[in-house]
């Protein structure tokens, strides 16, 4: 706090001066706004609907049935709860982060749908967000603000998962250095049955790197629902790529930087993960 350090319980007998310490009185009028908005939209329109959206059921819209939790993401959307930490030339509302935990916080009651957000605007949308070039910035984010398109994150591999950076999912530069020929198995996805891109990690000639995918891509499989203990209401699917085609301008970063991008946004999901 003072930036003293102190061996072991030092911390208890020192003098602390008040203005060092952080506490909810010190939120500003923004954030307690944000907070609020989130908690009556959590409170008043997701829990009462809890047993659907843990059901995952679905309900007719425009004379399609889409999953009650991604219509309600729509909600969120239209609330700016989901682009808090866009910034605001790409349609987003360009808040701190504290403005962020305090939305994951308000969302961790409806466990299942605050996940599904969380997976979203969180580890679906960040790596755009912090790592993304300025073409890609401009094609996805004011989408992912709204929840036009629906996003996810796909690190994790039936033989990678502690072990985060192992992954043997492939991209293959064609020989016309058009596209990326993606190859491989990502498993446990939360938005998986529901997101429309992914932030796909694999390896070009052993670098680890990162990707967008448009899940509507030939090639791309999604795999049954998983039968979960809780979090019953998320999606949580395995995602199979066979020759599926990826623009070349789609590689987040460089080709590498996949340790980069992978651990700075769970990192980030960790931090959300905490406060709720
Ligand atoms: C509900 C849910 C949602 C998820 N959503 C996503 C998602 O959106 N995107 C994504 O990419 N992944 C997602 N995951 C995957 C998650 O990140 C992995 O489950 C996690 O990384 C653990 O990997 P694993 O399940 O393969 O377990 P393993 O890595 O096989 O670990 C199994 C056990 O062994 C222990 N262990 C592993 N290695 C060691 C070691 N070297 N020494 C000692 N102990 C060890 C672990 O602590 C654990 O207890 C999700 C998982 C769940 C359950």
């Amino acid at each position: 706090m003072d930036g003293e350090v102190r061996p072991g319980g030092g911390f208890l007998v020192a003098k602390t001066p008040l203005e060092g310490i952080y506490s909810r009185e010190k939120f500003t009028d923004i954030q307690k706004e944000f907070a609020d908005t989130a908690e009556k939209f959590f409170q008043n329109e997701i829990i009462p609907i809890i047993e659907q959206i843990e059901a995952k059921e679905e309900v007719e819209e425009d004379g399609v049935k889409q999953p009650l939790s991604i219509i309600f993401l729509r909600k969120a959307g239209e609330l700016g709860l989901l682009c808090v930490d866009i910034p605001e030339e790409y349609d987003g509302l360009g808040q701190d982060i504290i403005t962020s935990m305090l939305i994951a916080e308000k969302s961790a009651g409806s466990a299942s749908f605050g996940i599904t957000v969380g997976a979203h605007s969180g580890i679906g949308t960040m790596p755009i967000v912090l790592f993304g070039n300025e073409e890609q910035k401009r094609r996805y984010l004011p989408k992912l603000a709204t929840s036009e398109l629906v996003s996810c994150y796909a690190l994790t591999e039936p033989g990678s998962g502690t072990d985060a950076l192992s992954g043997k999912t492939t991209a293959v530069l064609n020989k016309e250095g058009t596209h990326y020929i993606l190859n491989g198995e990502k498993q446990f996805i939360t938005n998986g049955a529901w997101a429309d891109i992914a932030i796909v990690f694999a390896q070009v000639d052993g670098k680890y790197s990162g990707f967008i995918v448009d899940l509507h891509s030939e090639g791309v499989s999604r795999g049954a629902e998983e039968k979960k203990m809780g979090l019953k209401g998320s999606s949580t699917t395995n995602l199979v790529f066979e020759d599926v085609k990826v623009e070349k301008e789609n590689l987040l970063g460089k080709t590498g930087d996949a340790p980069k991008i992978a651990l700075n946004i769970l990192n980030l999901g960790r931090l959300k993960l905490g406060v709720g």
